[in-house]
């Protein structure tokens, strides 16, 4: 089947060519981009007037073996080379998300922020690999044979973030921890920008928002406490790593969620 792929705006990106793209590509707000993948996306953060030195940050990496170089040559597409790129942070610690972030690490230099609680993982500092993402036990003993290539590799990671943490991404960026699909999921509030980027905190079915998936998400108890703790939060926009980003009434379809669920 072929995926039509429309942006909610014009975007300097034509077609990704690459199979099964689910959400749109290219601008969300002024430096604020998203990039689909091959089953998620990533958003590429830039800042032409930082210092007069350009640079741009991107979030999430896709997995390994397949979205690093689709990522990268939308980075360039965008006008800025690998060597720009200052700062990767890591959403959760999904194979989706950082399964690509050791090469990506590699081909930019830049430095690599993750929750504190996700970082060691991620590093490879605690002996154990990084819990499957899959909660049922029959589906993941099921997928277990071929899902061991697709495991993340180690990379460094430089900052521990935490809640409350601030970035200097577009006007100012909050670190807002929102546990529960794991342990470590953070969302980026734009407060400035009126955007909230919530990677996989939350889904979208049209003009709902909905709680994580359950077959993936660790504590679904922890993520309604994460979509209250959202809901208090002043936005316009929610960007989302498997949907597009909710432009009207998005602050409304939250809080309505998150009544739902107290
Ligand atoms: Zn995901
Ligand atoms: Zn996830």
């Amino acid at each position: 089947m072929m995926y039509e792929l429309r942006s909610e705006r014009a975007s300097p990106y034509k077609r990704p060519g690459i199979p099964g793209p689910r959400t749109p590509v290219g601008e969300i707000i002024p430096g604020l981009y998203q990039r689909s993948l091959v089953t998620t996306s990533a958003f590429v953060i830039t800042a032409p007037d930082d210092g007069n030195v350009p640079s741009a940050s991107i979030v999430d990496a896709g997995w390994r073996l397949f979205d690093v170089r689709y990522l990268l040559n939308y980075l360039r597409e965008l006008g800025y080379q690998p060597g720009m790129v200052r700062q990767l942070i890591s959403t959760h610690w999904h194979p989706d998300h950082v399964g690509g972030m050791a090469e990506l690490q590699q081909s930019t230099g830049a430095e690599v922020a993750a929750h504190r609680v996700e970082a060691p993982y991620l590093r490879g500092d605690t002996g154990d690999d990084i819990p499957h993402p899959v909660n049922h036990r029959w589906v993941r003993a099921l997928l277990w044979p071929v899902s061991s290539e697709m495991r993340p590799r180690p990379f460094p990671v430089a900052t521990e973030l935490d809640d409350g943490d601030t970035l200097p991404l577009l006007h100012g960026a909050q670190v807002v921890h929102t546990p529960g699909h794991t342990p470590g999921s953070i969302s980026l509030h734009f407060p400035d920008d009126g955007a909230l980027l919530v990677g996989d905190a939350l889904q979208r079915e049209g003009d709902r928002v909905t709680l994580p998936a359950p077959l993936f998400t660790r504590d679904m108890e922890e993520a309604k406490r994460s979509v209250r703790k959202l809901a208090e939060l002043d936005f316009e926009i929610i960007c989302f790593s498997h949907f597009p980003p909710m432009r009207k009434g998005a602050r409304a379809a939250l809080r309505s969620l998150a009544e739902y669920v107290s």
